[in-house]
């Protein structure tokens, strides 16, 4: 019969009760039934419980009736529900991982998935088998995965790719050959044809029922039966589950190896129950020292053991095996990607986004127009592409539409070489001056923070629509709040940058925990109040934070910051992460700071608790329309016409 195998205990008893006879149980070398379902070719095809296995590769292509499938709006459920068990405790590195755009849930989790795929079948010696894979994609990964690059994201993850470390310059080449050869090398090794008509499936009207962000992969040899299959669930942030471990530890790190992850990573059976207000008891064994299972919770601990909520994060990741060094290394190291990507965004030389579109890229203008007159000496027409790890040139360009010519030098015979100077064009007016309400003429002011947060924040969400490397936080189509967030409190505010940086990103980790736990970090699941919401509240507590604000301020600046992103629906035009996107991230920015500041202005005045809003955070996503959980469907992916017309700012 057929063997779910499995890495964890549950999933062991599993097998037993659904196979006790079974001598087909798969165990990997190290002693683990390994994370697939696999099928043996010498399994009895007529068993009853085998169902997958009886289908042939046509059956599969042909299959239209899918029995684990239902109709997309059927699925209206928030995988996080409240009498869950485990704390919210998982590692900041988790949830910050570095990746690549432009999705998460669309394009980092399903190249993870692809790699945990192929990874299984070489653990279970079923690679050099195959002859050929089938991808079905249903719900909102059909609906908006090509917007979102998840057929490219799969196939280089079939081909041992993982996101954290793909050169991402080299992903359109790749997948372009894949597409013109017709082959994939599995495990970048292992030869098969792959016909992208023939071999990937779409079912945006169906969704499995786990989750709306489902896929299958199935794999089939010489004679075209089945060898293995499995389902995974890209659950948001990058996380990857399965229908058999959405318990157990994937939902809770994102890896492929679970023999290198710490034991406290994997596993969370601490106590739910947990009386409001207070701290968890004592941990149990292998469990982080400073569990907690809500805002309410998590300020208790630090009640309790005086601390603040990035030293409660800090102490949970040393339970996870990491080192003091080791911390404060991640720690740096997501703070540079994110800096560079702020950095490359507002470098580029490229014009355009790409996708149909059309969209022009904005940061470098937005830069050059900020930094206009701080180096009023260099001449560069451009800001030349900067690379990862590379410094700033300092080069700085007119703003757009504004020309400079060089000076006459019969005027300016002083001036230094290669000098520019600004020539102010006349404004033209509109309206008419024949009326008693004159028109107002036109002009452009600056508002340092508000145009500084929504320039780091449009540059990194740019590199992020082109498929840069990215770091997700919590989740790819809102990475560009956080770093705005971050790069507006080291450049402007912070006295100690590396500290500003410890404390603001494990601050902001805590709250990402929280709405991981208590609601969803998917929009697929809850729209865009779980992604561009989430990371708002997140850098709110985090600026909070790094201005010294207390336990109970920060949690009330990521209350502010999630409460007007409720019902934030996810609409992206034409399924790129570009329209609304992009500006979004600005918007969540600047929302952000101003969540935190109304915070530290005020005390005593709030009635609404984070938990509070957590939770209406859930309510809301369940009562969605599916229309609204990236899927393009309705919104701005229904009214506007493509191709846009090209913002003028
Ligand atoms: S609208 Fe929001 S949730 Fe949807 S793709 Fe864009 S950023 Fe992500």
């Amino acid at each position: 019969m057929l063997v779910a195998a499995r890495l964890g205990r549950a999933q062991t008893r599993l097998c037993l009760a659904l196979a006790p006879k079974s001598p087909l149980v798969l165990r990997t070398a190290r002693g683990h039934p390994p994370n697939i379902r696999a099928l043996s070719s010498t399994v009895p095809r007529a068993h009853p419980i085998n169902k997958l296995a009886l289908k042939t590769q046509e059956e599969e292509e042909e299959n239209s009736s899918d029995p684990d499938a239902i109709p997309a709006h059927e699925l209206s459920a928030v995988s996080a529900h409240e009498a869950r068990s485990e704390h919210a405790v998982i590692s900041a590195f988790d949830l910050f991982s570095i990746g690549v755009g432009p999705s998460s849930s669309h394009t980092v989790g399903p190249m993870r998935a692809g790699k945990i795929f192929i990874t299984d079948l070489a653990e279970l010696n079923l690679l050099e088998k195959v002859k050929t894979v089938k991808i079905t994609l249903y719900g909102s990964l059909a609906a908006t995965g090509k917007g979102h690059h998840t057929p490219q994201a799969i196939l280089l993850g079939l081909e041992g790719s993982d996101p954290e470390t793909i050169d991402t310059g080299t992903i359109p080449s790749r997948y372009a050959a894949i597409l013109d050869n017709k082959y994939l090398m599995l495990g970048g090794w292992h030869r098969i044809s792959y016909d992208m008509d023939r071999d990937m499936l779409w079912r945006w009207d169906q969704v499995l029922k786990t989750h709306p962000n489902g896929m299958r992969f199935s794999a089939f040899g010489e004679d075209g039966d089945l060898l293995a299959t499995n389902e995974y669930f890209s659950v948001g942030g990058g996380f990857v589950v399965n229908e058999k471990t959405k318990v157990d530890e994937n939902l809770f790190y994102k890896g492929v190896d679970k023999s290198v992850v710490h034991g406290a990573r994997l596993h969370q059976t601490h106590s739910s129950d947990v009386a409001p207000g207070e701290p968890p008891a004592e941990p149990e064994p292998g469990q982080p020292p400073y569990p907690f299972v809500s805002g309410d919770s998590l300020l208790a601990l630090t009640q309790k053991h005086n601390m603040t909520i990035a030293q409660v994060v800090y102490d949970n990741e040393l339970s996870f095996g990491y080192t003091h060094e080791e911390i404060h290394q991640k720690l740096m190291r997501i703070w540079s990607v994110m800096d560079d990507c702020i950095r490359i965004g507002v470098s580029s030389a490229e014009e355009k986004l790409p996708g149909r579109l059309g969209l022009r890229r904005r940061a470098p203008m937005l830069y050059r127009r900020l930094m206009r007159g701080f180096y009023p000496g260099l001449t560069a027409p451009i800001l030349p592409a900067i690379g990862a790890g590379s410094m700033p040139s300092g080069s700085i360009s007119p703003p757009e539409g504004e020309e400079y010519t060089q000076p006459d030098k019969a005027f300016f015979p002083d001036s230094a070489e290669g000098r520019n100077i600004s020539v102010a064009r006349a404004a033209r007016v509109v309206g008419s001056f024949m009326h008693p309400v004159l028109p107002m003429p036109p002009r452009k002011t600056m508002i340092p923070a508000m145009d500084f947060l929504s320039c780091y924040a449009i540059a990194v969400n740019e590199v992020n629509a082109s498929g840069g490397r990215i770091v997700t936080s919590p989740t790819n189509g809102a990475a560009g709040v956080i770093p705005a967030v971050l790069k507006y409190i080291v450049e402007f505010v912070s006295d100690d940058p590396e500290k500003s940086v410890v404390t603001f990103l494990l601050t902001a980790a805590a709250i990402g925990m929280l709405f991981k736990r208590g609601s969803t970090i998917s929009a697929a699941e809850g729209g865009c109040q779980a992604e561009v919401g989430v990371a708002c509240s997140m850098a709110s507590a985090g600026f909070a934070a790094c201005m010294g604000a207390t336990p109970e301020t920060v949690l009330q600046a990521a209350e502010i910051g999630i409460e007007h992103n409720l019902g934030l629906t996810c609409d992206p035009i034409d399924g790129l992460v570009q329209v609304p996107c992009i500006e979004r991230n600005s918007l969540g920015a600047v929302k952000a700071v101003t969540a935190a500041q109304l915070s530290l202005a005020s005390s005593n005045v709030y009635s609404v608790t984070l938990d509070e809003a957590i939770e209406a955070m859930r309510l809301t996503a369940v009562d969605m329309s599916v229309k609204y959980k990236e899927t393009s469907l309705s919104g701005l992916a229904r009214t506007v016409k493509i191709p846009l017309t090209v913002p003028a700012c």
